[in-house]
């Protein structure tokens, strides 16, 4: 836990520009690639910067990278360092990513543990259960975001087989669910060590069920998940259009729940709004408790940078907190990713951590975000979204269908923008604050109610914020 973001030799401007490197990735390509193939890349940069070695595990990736990134990696390495760089790539020897480039050693646990077979024993208690030992419920940050789901876990993990089977917690990318999930393995296996407790993202899951199709060992398959304790699968919407997956999975999902095994699920929808997911396997994953993530809210964000960073060694100033989580709110993956940008140019640059530092290591993401939020551009998304017209945003008809998308708009312009109410007010053919007041309350108050339009103005903020 208390390891720094990045090692001993923080200053070493090599790593550091790795690490930029790493980041500005995260955000370019979707999640699912970045951790599959560029997150357990490690790197060394030559002193003059001429030269990057990137080390990569094994001959299949290092063909696919190079086919697939190199390209990508050079520019950018090319654009932080504002130089040219020769890249090449090397295969991974023991010893040489882990203890010379790997960025953080959370990344080179969670980067091994991802690359270790499921199937292997682990020496603690006789089972490999996959768990990242540091996500725990004491580095989780409560706020209302995460209340319900939290608790919730803490209370699956302290009586398991009890109440709120299955527990399925949803909500949008990065905002801890992989966390709570690994939360509660931890706490499960803290509390009973003897338990058997299995962590599996839904697309290992997948490919557990091929092989063992292909190799004729669902013997083996079927003892391994039906024997659990705790069965803990992460982002089950990638089961959609897996009719072998389901049912394999319905079967262990009905043996588990028969013998009072608890089984915890993720997906970034509730259950009914999964896609190409077997009605009966939806039903049953709405058979327990369903509860949502959502996006932290501002004193949430302030806490959880102020955590990370004294985690990492460093002490974040709350007014530097504040403008971070002010500018950065869709997620806490990206506030992560803010906040390793400040400590690397921090470090990088000698400069104590100020808003000014601030300002200056998220140049791009600031100007990202101050470009795409706009008032008119939600009014256009949210008209695009509930097909009305635009001019009905600031027309004064009254019927539901478009009153309703234009609070939504409000709401939504109060929410992502820095406008005040009477400006707001204005943008939309010059109503009063009180009525934009009005529709930001109640659409927030909604919000709490109504899945549906929960859904919706994720969807929405989804889009918004690009
Ligand atoms: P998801 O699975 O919902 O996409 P993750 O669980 O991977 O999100 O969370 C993304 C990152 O944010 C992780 O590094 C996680 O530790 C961190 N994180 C998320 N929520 C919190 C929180 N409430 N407090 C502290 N860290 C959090
Ligand atoms: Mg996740």
């Amino acid at each position: 836990m208390n390891e720094g973001i990045l090692p001993q030799d923080a200053g070493d401007p090599g790593l550091a520009l790795w690490q930029i490197c790493l980041d500005e990735l995260a955000q370019e390509l979707p999640e699912q690639q970045f951790n599959t193939w560029i997150k357990p890349l490690t790197a060394q940069v030559a002193e003059d910067f001429s030269k990057v070695t990137i080390f990569v595990a094994n001959r299949f990736k290092l063909d696919w990278i190079r086919a697939q990134y190199v390209g990508k990696l050079t520019a950018m390495l090319e654009r932080l360092q504002g130089q040219k760089m020769v890249v090449e790539l090397a295969l991974a020897t023991r010893e040489a990513p882990v203890k010379t480039a790997f960025a953080t050693q959370k990344a080179a646990q969670e980067a091994l543990a991802e690359t270790a077979e499921p199937v292997e024993d682990s020496p603690a208690n006789g089972f490999k259960n996959r768990l990242n030992t540091a996500l725990t419920f004491d580095n989780l940050v409560e706020g209302s975001a995460n209340r319900m789901a939290r608790a919730a876990a803490m209370h699956v993990a302290s009586m398991p087989g009890h109440l709120y089977n299955p527990l399925f917690i949803y909500g949008g990318v990065g905002l801890g669910k992989t966390h709570l999930m690994h939360a509660i393995g931890n706490k499960m296996l803290a509390d009973r060590p003897d338990s058997k407790v299995l962590y599996i993202h839904a697309e290992q899951f997948v490919s557990d069920v091929v092989k063992a199709y292909q190799r004729k060992t669902f013997d083996e398959f079927k003892y391994r998940y039906h024997s659990l304790d705790l069965l803990l699968i992460d982002d089950v919407q990638f089961f959609a259009n897996k009719d072998r997956t389901q049912e394999e999975f319905f079967n262990a999902f009905e043996a588990l729940l028969a013998k009072k095994s608890h089984i915890v699920m993720t997906s970034d929808t509730y259950p009914k709004g999964l896609a190409d997911i077997h009605e009966r396997l939806v039903s049953r994953f709405d058979s327990g408790l369903t509860v949502a993530i959502e996006p932290p809210e501002l004193e949430m964000r302030v806490a959880i940078l102020i955590n990370k960073a004294i985690s990492e060694g460093s002490v974040m100033p709350e007014e530097v907190a504040f403008f971070v989580a002010k500018n950065v709110r869709s997620n806490v993956r990206e506030l992560e990713g803010a906040l390793r940008k400040i400590l690397a140019y921090s470090r990088f640059n000698q400069k104590d951590i100020s808003i000014q530092l601030a300002r200056e290591a998220l140049r791009d993401l600031l100007s990202i975000q101050n470009r795409q939020i706009s008032v008119e551009n939600i009014q256009k998304t949210v008209a695009d979204y509930y097909k009305i017209k635009v001019a009905d945003m600031y027309s004064k008809k009254r019927p539901a269908s478009i009153a309703r998308p234009r609070q939504i708009a409000m709401y939504l312009a109060k929410e992502l923008t820095q406008k005040s109410l009477p400006e707001i007010g204005e943008l939309f053919g010059g109503r009063d604050h009180t009525t934009v007041l009005h529709a930001v309350r109640k659409i927030s108050a909604e919000r709490q109610q109504l899945t549906e339009l929960n859904q919706q103005l994720h969807v929405l903020e989804q889009t918004l914020k690009g």
